[in-house]
């Protein structure tokens, strides 16, 4: 089929709750990708940071294909083979000792929800159950995400929110201390703040919550669905921040492509979810994590170092860029999450540069959201640069 006639008939049968381009991508190789017309694109959108290898990376073919040939699913009524070694994995290489799996970033959160409640409930009765969350975060679309969500324009429709959620500004300490009672079991926030704008907490406000967090026996929840799993030069955000959070939730990136989620928690908070509480059908099943672990593992041996290198030379030809044209206000982010804020139209930046061939995503309509695959090599980088350049010469 070619795009058009993709694009037909999903325009007859898909609801449109998508804001889509006109382009369906039908196969990739590394951080190129192809369209079903035959045209040829660098990808710096990774599937929403989801494509952590890129495309058609061979240990994740492979551990999926040999994974489906066995079994792909088997529910949790039983244990799950590889379900237990991303678990382990995950513990190994985090601040954590228990991890619950399931099948998106939302239900993450919905289950880092629930943990926070029980806990709280279980210590210190039914009274104790608000939890902070962050002005312009991003939690999710279900409704428990949603209500965790610091957005009025996600809301409006939708209303009422479920009770129980109060909002601080981001790296605002004093914000957030305004909002401390009793009532408070739980604050939860992204390292590195994604769809709301791509913005990295500051390193002493950080601490100053955990601090906080440990004095009051408030749960900190670290929502690194976007920014975890190798996305920021380390594996967790939260060790470039060094602060370890109590409960981490997992999602995009770590089972590169497959859906997946996962909420993480130390010791004191790995043990509060008991039979009947919670679960899911698909949560952890042997595909995805057989995925999950070819991801971390590759990502843990080969390429952090890659990210680090790939994010200083995404920068630094930002820098030439900005040199010559003087179209860029601010870089924020870490390793391969980056927000370019611009002077001109974003939304009209993305759209030519993908007619150039370049995939790209705006967040507002002033910032470029940067997030390529980790494998993503300097050749790609330039190739990428030179049409987000010519674009912005065509705009400013
Ligand atoms: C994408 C995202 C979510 C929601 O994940 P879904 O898989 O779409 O449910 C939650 N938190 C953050 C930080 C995200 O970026």
């Amino acid at each position: 089929m070619t795009n058009n006639e993709i694009m037909e008939i999903g325009n007859k049968y898909v609801m449109g709750n998508y804001k889509r381009g006109s382009t369906a991508f039908v196969k990739g190789m590394g951080s190129k990708v192809w369209d079903a017309d035959g045209k040829e694109y660098i990808d710096f959108l990774a599937g929403i940071a989801v494509n952590s290898l890129g495309y058609n990376n061979k240990k994740l073919v492979e551990a999926i294909k040999e994974q489906s040939e066995k079994i792909m699913h088997s529910s949790n009524l039983f244990w799950v083979e590889p379900q237990v070694k991303l678990a382990q994995l995950i513990c190994e290489n985090s601040f954590a000792d228990k991890v619950f799996f399931c099948n998106s970033g939302a239900e993450a959160n919905e289950a880092a929800i629930k943990l926070a409640r029980k806990y709280s409930l279980n210590k210190y009765g039914s009274e104790r159950y608000n939890i902070i969350s962050m002005v312009n975060s991003f939690h999710g679309r279900t409704m428990g995400s949603l209500s965790a969500t610091g957005q009025e324009k996600y809301h409006k429709n939708f209303l009422p929110m479920l009770p129980g959620f109060k909002f601080a500004e981001f790296n605002n300490y004093d914000s957030l201390l305004s909002l401390i009672d009793d009532s408070i079991c739980a604050v939860i926030l992204e390292p590195v703040q994604g769809e709301g704008g791509i913005c990295p907490a500051e390193l002493d406000y950080i601490k100053k919550v955990r601090e906080l967090c440990t004095q009051k026996d408030i749960i900190l929840i670290f929502d690194e669905v976007q920014c975890g799993v190798g996305r920021t030069g380390a594996l967790f955000a939260y060790e470039k921040l060094s602060v370890a959070p109590d409960v981490m939730t997992l999602a995009k990136g770590l089972a590169g492509g497959v859906p997946i989620g996962a909420l993480a928690a130390n010791e004191k908070f790995g043990g509060v979810l008991v039979p009947g509480d919670h679960g899911s059908t698909f949560g952890g099943n042997h595909l995805a994590c057989a995925a999950g672990c070819a991801v971390i593992e590759e990502i843990k041996e080969n390429l952090l170092q890659n990210v680090n290198t790939m994010s200083s030379y995404i920068l630094s030809k930002l820098d030439d860029i900005n040199k010559e044209l003087n179209c860029i206000e601010s870089i924020k982010g870490m390793g391969l999450m980056l927000g370019v804020k611009i002077t001109v139209d974003s939304g009209k930046v993305v759209e030519e540069c993908l007619k150039k061939g370049l995939i790209l995503n705006s967040l507002g309509n002033n910032m470029l959201r940067l997030v390529p695959p980790l494998v993503i090599n300097s050749e790609e980088v330039d190739k990428a640069m030179d049409i987000l350049k010519s674009v912005l010469a065509l705009l400013v």
